[in-house]
């Protein structure tokens, strides 16, 4: 695990679980004006009180709308009378959405821009802080800290999220000369390095498709089978989760099926 960078301050929500591991990350990122926060988490009073106090708020910010994320930004929008901005417009408020591919946002004092990452969800975003000495990315749940994440079928798609993957891959030499990107997750500790990050969920993607696409040749029809023969490491409690992995997974193999003619 990496010591965060001076930019930012971690608030972690208190919605341990498994697929939130140790909870939410709640990211205060320092501006001219007072914070940018990302993500401020579940609709848990007490956690959107403890991120506010940590003072002025002049924008909230959403790696994509799944609940352990967003569900917190309206009531925090109340306690800090700060515009809200996603990709999706329906969790907008008081400013328009995130649109444009690597656009910098306006903020004062904070080289940030926005990421069009999808796949985990249709709507995922990434925030790269392109800081002088120590520059990062805020992956969501596009990256974990820890772990691999999950493509939410139908919403997310697999083909979306391995060019995300790749596009991450190469955001250091792209935009920032060479140097290593932070990872600081939506969940799990913040890893050093962006492109290494990158390449293991590609590696596993590659190993998982390889597993599936055999379980298929062996006559695994349904996603219940396919999860049997290729998710028995994975732990049960997963298993609702993997399914979704599992049907994004044939549809993607499906496609490249149909693609090939
Ligand atoms: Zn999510």
């Amino acid at each position: 695990m990496s010591d965060l960078p001076s930019w930012c301050t971690l608030v972690r929500a208190p919605n341990p679980g498994p697929m939130t591991l140790e909870g939410t990350n709640s990211y205060r990122l320092r501006a001219r004006d007072g914070a940018v926060v990302v993500d401020p988490g579940p609709l848990v009073e007490e956690h959107l009180q403890r991120v506010a106090a940590q003072g002025p708020v002049v924008l909230i910010l959403l790696t994509h709308g799944h609940p352990d994320h967003a569900e917190g930004a309206r009531r925090f929008h109340q306690l800090t009378g700060a515009p809200i901005r996603a990709q999706d417009p329906a969790l907008c408020l008081d400013a328009d959405p995130l649109t444009s591919h690597e656009a910098a946002l306006d903020v004062p004092g904070l080289a940030l821009r926005v990421l069009s990452t999808p796949g985990h969800t249709a709507d995922s975003v990434s925030f790269l802080v392109n800081d002088p000495g120590r520059p990062g990315v805020l992956t969501g749940d596009t990256v974990l800290g820890r772990g691999t994440t999950v493509v939410a079928h139908p919403d997310g798609r697999l083909g979306p999220y391995l060019e995300s993957l790749v596009r991450l891959r190469g955001l250091s030499a792209t935009v920032c000369s060479g140097r290593r990107l932070l990872v600081l997750p939506g969940h799990g500790p913040v890893l050093p390095d962006l492109a290494a990050a990158a390449r293991h969920y590609l590696e596993h993607r590659e190993q998982r498709l390889a597993q599936v696409r055999g379980a298929v040749a062996a006559g695994a029809v349904s996603v219940q089978e396919v999860l049997e023969r290729v998710y028995a490491d994975v732990d049960s409690q997963l298993w609702d989760a993997a399914a979704l992995s599992v049907r994004a997974q044939l549809d993607y193999l499906a496609e490249q099926g149909r693609g090939r003619g």
